[in-house]
């Protein structure tokens, strides 16, 4: 990591760096943590898969019906209009049938039942006659092997069905039970420590005095860190004083993998997050193409990985989903995947000078045909969090853009990606 004096943002001259140079040079930067720990599978919703699971079995494990009905002979069925089964028996879920069908015969059978030797096919209870223990068909499409679920078509004994760097969701966490999992191993919880810096900034709860703010960008962080893979350390507000700010990165790099501040990366007389980091660790200063956003600190302090987050609220939250995001899913292990952008159509005209990326706050909705239509949540000032709570997509503009038209087609990356 190249020190201070040589890739600092103080210095207005400096290239400005691309959101993808950026996100490309915090990538390499970072590490996966290695330790591991053993879960049970209820108790690891959201982490990440250490080992590939292979499973043991075969899922289904023996081959069932697909439907409520009878199990027959496709030999005995080839014209179900004449076809006249005997009722033999019945298959249940959990309790089947120990004999096996023989020509003529045929019995009755649920869903998830065993499929009884001798049958291989399964006509639904809608499309059969009953006549005590006898059977007639309605149906006249009978085709060998319908509604018929075999084993191991989902899963097979020794497939890996889950890899390493699988972040384990409902889904995955059914899978896991349907092969048998009950214990995974994970890759331990990232720590992460932040804290507000400023000397205007107070805490909520309290009555603001002249100049005073209330501090939302450690809640803001908060709820953006608030997930199963992530141990949270929320150190406070530190105030403008060079002493304090020391401190307090001193602590959180012995107490952290990843340290995120926000404000005092500018340039202002009391920014001393750019001085300190510079003497206690190897920190570069971005100005970085992208608006909002534009100054950032990336690095190393201590074995912590360093962003310091621009002040405004939503420079803040912008940069999290950027940069900071990416850190944290190559550092708790899961593997990495670019941004799911869509193609939406603007709704309305949407500004803009070229020379930065912008991520403008956007309302995506579907349209009745089934097209995505994209307008502005308004006003984009860095400053406005309203204009991030309206919003459930950011319209990405592309650095030399001069805006878009109604009508034009812009990239859109909705909310839920940012998960
Ligand atoms: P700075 O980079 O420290 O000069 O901050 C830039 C802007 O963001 C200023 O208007 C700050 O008051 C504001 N700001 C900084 N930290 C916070 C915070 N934790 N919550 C809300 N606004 C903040
Ligand atoms: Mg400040």
């Amino acid at each position: 990591m190249s020190p201070i004096a040589t890739d600092c943002c103080a210095d207005p001259k400096q290239k400005l760096l691309s959101v993808e140079q950026g996100r490309d040079r915090i990538l390499q930067a970072v590490h996966s943590v290695t330790a591991t720990e053993q879960l049970h599978l209820s108790a690891a919703l959201g982490r990440i898969l250490a080992k590939p699971v292979v499973s043991t079995v075969d899922v289904p494990s023996f081959t069932n019906s697909a439907m409520d009905g009878y199990a027959v002979r496709s030999q005995d069925c080839t014209d179900t209009r004449q076809a006249d089964l005997s009722v033999v028996g019945a298959s249940f879920a959990g309790a089947p049938f120990a004999g096996t069908v023989a020509g003529g015969q045929c019995i009755r059978i649920m869903t998830g039942a065993v499929i009884p030797d001798g049958a291989d096919t399964v006509i639904m209870q809608e499309n059969v006659r009953r006549d005590a223990d006898r059977v007639t068909f309605i149906t006249k499409d009978v085709a060998a092997g319908q509604h018929v679920r075999y084993a191991g078509e989902d899963t097979r004994c020794g497939d890996t069905v889950l890899g390493a760097g699988i972040k384990l969701g409902a889904a995955e966490t059914g899978l896991l039970a349907s092969v048998g999992v009950s214990e995974v191993s994970v890759t331990r919880r990232l720590r992460v420590a932040f804290f507000s810096t400023g000397d205007e900034l107070a805490s909520i709860g309290t009555t603001l005095a002249a100049g005073q703010i209330y501090d939302s960008n450690r809640y803001a962080l908060h709820a953006m860190l608030a997930k199963p893979a992530i141990k949270c350390y929320d150190l406070g507000i530190i105030p403008d004083q060079r002493a304090a700010v020391r401190e307090a990165f001193q602590q959180a790099a012995e107490i952290a993998d990843l340290i995120l501040t926000s404000g005092g990366v500018s340039v202002g007389e009391a920014d001393y997050v750019t001085e300190t980091l510079g003497e206690l660790g190897e920190i570069n200063f971005w100005r970085m193409a992208m608006k909002p956003g534009k100054p950032l600190a990336f690095g190393q302090l201590g074995n912590a990985v360093f962003f310091g987050l621009p002040g405004n609220p939503v420079s803040v939250m912008v940069t999290f989903y950027q940069f900071v995001l990416h850190a944290i899913r190559k550092m708790t292990g899961e593997t990495l995947h670019d941004p799911l952008l869509v193609q939406a159509r603007c709704a309305v005209d949407l500004k803009k000078s070229p020379g930065r990326m912008e991520f403008q706050r956007g309302i995506l909705k579907m349209e009745k045909d089934g097209s995505l239509l994209v307008s502005t949540t308004g006003m984009q000032g860095s400053h406005l969090l309203t204009s991030m709570s309206r919003a459930n997509c950011f319209i990405h503009l592309p650095a030399e853009s001069t805006g878009a038209q109604a009508g034009d087609l812009v990239s859109v990356q909705p909310f839920p990606d940012l998960e």
